[in-house]
């Protein structure tokens, strides 16, 4: 792998996007030959649409522009199989072809100007640069309110993210074929590439408001993504259910010494003791009991999930053939 001017693929997933992708194609295509003039990428680059499945003309549309120039290149999913998995199925083709990835959506709400910047970045020796937002004012007050929650309560549950950062971002090359090994079905890329280790830096732009077109996240995609998010990288739902097992365990305790006092004081009305001490005691017991079976179904869930363990950053000494 060269890094003085490296192959670039920008890769852009489309779901019913006919309305906002030529004016996308005609920004993209031109800061495209605009990095190829300064010689900052290669000539062999190219933009990668991903048709993920789309019910309007956006295939017609890319297929178009990939027959009018050899700068354009096309994948068309079968079915929709939704935002995550259509970047996923761009990565995996671009990879063949490429040195470096940038990922961005097709609505072009990204800053497509700090790209050169993400390259830069690159040959510098980073391997994986995000695109973070300074602000939101373009999104609209519940998307903004709704996702700084996400966040925070990604981060408290200990899932590593970048806050404001969705998915634009450079990859290397060895950082998507780390990022493909990642086998998992229900995918939240961006929880994913924090976990690589390889070096990484930020560059940091406004988002604007979407170019044409509507919005194709509604409020049950994006609680489903959250869902994904938190679902497939923390297990502190689980525990957390263990620690009421715990507190009404405490609870129990409590009542008992409670009830021992009211009895021996002949104030406890017959039958109360047991039955409020039994209240207490079964659900404490339940509550631990769905626990620990959630402990197991976690590291079974680790398990299938069958990530990789390690990622190699690099090596020395090995290799002493190929070296020489
Ligand atoms: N997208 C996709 N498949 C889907 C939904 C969305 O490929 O099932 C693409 C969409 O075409 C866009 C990107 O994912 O390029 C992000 O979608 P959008 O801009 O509508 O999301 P928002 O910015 O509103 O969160
Ligand atoms: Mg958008």
């Amino acid at each position: 792998m060269t890094t003085d001017t490296p192959i670039l693929y920008i890769v852009v997933p489309c779901f019913n996007e006919q309305e906002a992708l030529p004016g996308s194609h005609e920004r993209l295509i031109n800061l495209m030959h605009e990095m190829k003039s300064q010689d900052l990428i290669a000539t062999g680059s190219k933009l990668l649409y991903i048709d993920d499945g789309s019910r309007d003309d956006t295939w017609q549309l890319i297929d178009e522009l990939a027959a009018g120039s050899s700068e354009v290149a096309g994948v068309k999913l079968a079915c929709n199989s939704g935002h995550q998995n259509a970047l996923m199925a761009g990565l995996s083709q671009a990879v063949e072809h490429c040195d470096i990835t940038v990922s961005i959506d097709a609505d072009l709400q990204d800053d497509i100007n700090v790209i050169p910047t993400m390259v830069e970045r690159y040959k510098q020796g980073c391997d994986i640069v995000f695109g973070v937002r300074r602000e939101r004012k373009s999104d609209s007050w519940f998307k903004r309110t709704t996702a700084g929650m996400f966040y925070k309560l990604m981060n408290r549950l200990g899932v590593d993210t970048i806050n404001n950062h969705a998915d634009f971002r450079l990859m290397s090359r060895r950082a998507v074929l780390a990022l493909l090994d990642y086998k998992e079905r229900n995918l939240f890329i961006r929880g994913i590439v924090t976990k690589l280790g390889y070096k990484t830096d930020c560059v940091y732009y406004d988002r604007s408001a979407r170019m044409a077109g509507e919005s194709k996240y509604p409020l049950r995609k994006m609680v489903n993504f959250a869902i994904d998010g938190i679902t497939s990288f923390s297990v502190k739902p689980v525990r957390l259910v263990m620690q009421v097992g715990l507190l009404f365990l405490i609870i129990a305790l409590i009542m008992l010494a409670y009830v021992l006092t009211a009895y021996f004081m002949g104030r406890a009305v017959s039958g109360w003791p047991s039955l409020i001490l039994s209240v207490w005691l079964v659900g404490a017991f339940v509550l631990i009991g769905l626990g620990i079976i959630g402990e197991y179904v976690g590291k079974i869930y680790t398990e299938v999930k069958n990530r990789p363990r390690y990622n190699v950053d690099t090596t020395v000494g090995l290799n002493s053939e190929e070296e020489q």
